[in-house]
């Protein structure tokens, strides 16, 4: 049977750029494959019978790298932990192709761990298989909850011995590949302006806008126009992981897309309590990219943009674009906490002390950020209608004493106050929405950790399956994680 894969029709897109963007690369050869991932959800969204493909097409197209097009490894710089890197690159991945979804929109299909490049300095182009479970499971979390997030198509274990001073080592290979929107970040554009070249830059603009922002393409101000979509994009995205309770931990403008969707998941987490200064890297000694700074992190990321974008726009549209940020993430930061809280609307400007509570609550408590919605939304009952006390008592929630208690018996009192303002419909429809909003299963560091224990003591999947499932309670979609045995 032929492989699918082989058949689909890649555009060259970015290939068309020319040699200026990339390098032409080939992938590694590897001891072994061993298909261990593969997310038939984007098959379907691709247009493609998920029943015909076979777990060796994946393993031809996605670990030995079969393909129609060439291979290119991105060129990028980028700014990390607010210092200027000229060294960056596709160092162990390249663009496999791009292929339209059945939505119309263009998709990379983009591997991670495929081999060495020019841009691989001294490292080994490889991906820890451990990595790859890592960036699955946080994309496949990501989606669930709404967050407009690259995704994994395939992980396959590929028999290497890696080397890695934040692992146990030796430690298993993989590599995988993703499917988003683009692999163009913030750092290409820079890396342009680092060699002065505003051709290139304006011929990278209009090819951007040409492919992910085609409404503006007809338009005079289309750059300006762009810009301002960006920043609104990047904005409701970091609105998007702080509801979601994200913290990304490396936001360098070499991880952040033009398209302004989220890719790139090392050294993430889910918050387990909400602290603000949460910082996810290991590295990141400063916590410079602790939860609470995403926002003005992103923000700061789109006003250095503005040096490569300002050789070919006017530094005042770039001016007028930022200041869209604050009111778009602050208006769609509160939609998704009035959401996550079951309600579809609260009433301004009264409700703000309601949402500054809610968030108190969780911040001076021990209270899991996601243990307590996972709570208001398994509790929530007719009966929360008629009797504020009864609000999350039921199910488990631990014994408050002192300014806790009263805190506790505030917010109790608010929820209250708004249940009792809804209809009978109105109170079926927040179940509904409680759990649209507030994921059954929110994967902690732990519980990732939990699930390398077996595959590396027993090679056990099991529990890895078993996450990727529970992550997808909830959906409508049926689980269609893939094991191979
Ligand atoms: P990342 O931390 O994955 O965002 O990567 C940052 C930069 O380091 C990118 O240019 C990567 O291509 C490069 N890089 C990371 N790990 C490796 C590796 N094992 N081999 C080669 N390049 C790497
Ligand atoms: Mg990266």
């Amino acid at each position: 049977m032929a492989n699918p894969f082989l058949f689909l029709e890649y555009e060259p897109a970015f290939e068309t750029l020319g040699s200026d963007y990339y390098d032409q690369v080939s992938a590694a050869e590897f001891p072994f494959h061993i298909l261990r991932f593969r997310n038939d959800e984007i098959l379907t969204q691709l247009g493609v019978d998920p029943q015909s493909v076979t777990d060796d097409h994946f393993i031809e197209a996605f670990g030995k790298f079969e393909s129609v097009r060439p291979a290119l490894a991105m060129c990028y710089h980028g700014y990390q932990f607010g210092e200027y890197n000229p060294q960056l690159g596709d160092g162990r991945g390249f663009l496999y192709g791009q292929v339209r979804g059945t939505n119309g929109e263009l998709y990379d299909f983009g591997t991670k761990g495929s081999g060495q490049t020019p841009y691989s300095r001294n490292a080994d182009g490889r991906l820890t298989l451990k990595g790859g479970i890592r960036e699955v499971i946080a994309a496949e979390t990501l989606h669930r909850m709404g967050v407009k997030t690259s995704r994994t198509l395939s992980l396959i274990e590929t028999g290497e011995k890696l080397y890695r001073s934040d692992e146990p080592s030796p430690t298993r290979s993989a590599v995988m590949v993703r499917f988003s929107r683009s692999h163009i970040r913030f750092g290409t554009f820079e890396r342009l302006h680092y060699f002065g070249r505003a051709d290139l830059v304006e011929n990278l603009l209009n090819h951007v806008i040409k492919y992910y922002y085609p409404h503006f393409q007809n338009d005079r101000d289309c750059y300006a126009l762009f810009y301002a979509e960006l920043v609104q994009r990047v904005a409701t995205l970091v609105a998007q992981w702080m509801a979601a309770g994200f913290c990304h931990g490396v936001l360098n403008t070499d991880n952040m897309s033009i398209t302004g969707e989220s890719f790139d998941y090392g050294p993430y987490a889910f918050i387990p309590s909400y602290n603000p200064r949460f910082t996810a890297a290991y590295f990141d000694h400063s916590g410079l990219y602790c939860y609470a700074n995403q926002p003005w992190v992103c923000k700061g990321n789109l006003e250095r943009l503005q040096q490569p974008l300002s050789m070919v726009i006017d530094p005042k549209d770039l001016e007028t674009g930022l200041d869209l940020f604050d009111s778009q993430f602050q208006e769609t930061y509160r939609q998704l906490m009035v959401n996550k809280l079951g309600f579809e609307q609260l009433p301004r400007p009264e409700s703000e002390e309601f949402l500054k509570l809610t968030v108190n609550l969780l911040k001076n408590n021990d209270l899991g950020y996601h243990n307590f919605f996972s709570l208001l939304t398994q509790g929530f009952c007719q009966q929360w209608q008629e009797d504020s006390t009864l609000i999350c008592q039921a199910e488990g929630l631990p014994e408050f004493e002192g300014w806790r208690k009263s805190y506790l018996e505030s917010w109790q009192q608010l929820y209250h106050h708004y249940l009792q303002t809804l209809s009978p419909t109105e109170m079926q429809e927040m179940k509904a929405r409680l759990q649209q909003h507030n994921p059954s299963f929110v994967p902690l560091r732990a519980e990732i950790e939990a699930i390398w224990e077996p595959i590396i003591v027993e090679d056990n999947w099991e529990p890895f399956y078993t996450l990727l499932q529970q992550v997808k309670q909830g959906t409508k979609q049926e689980a269609e994680t893939k094991r191979t045995t």
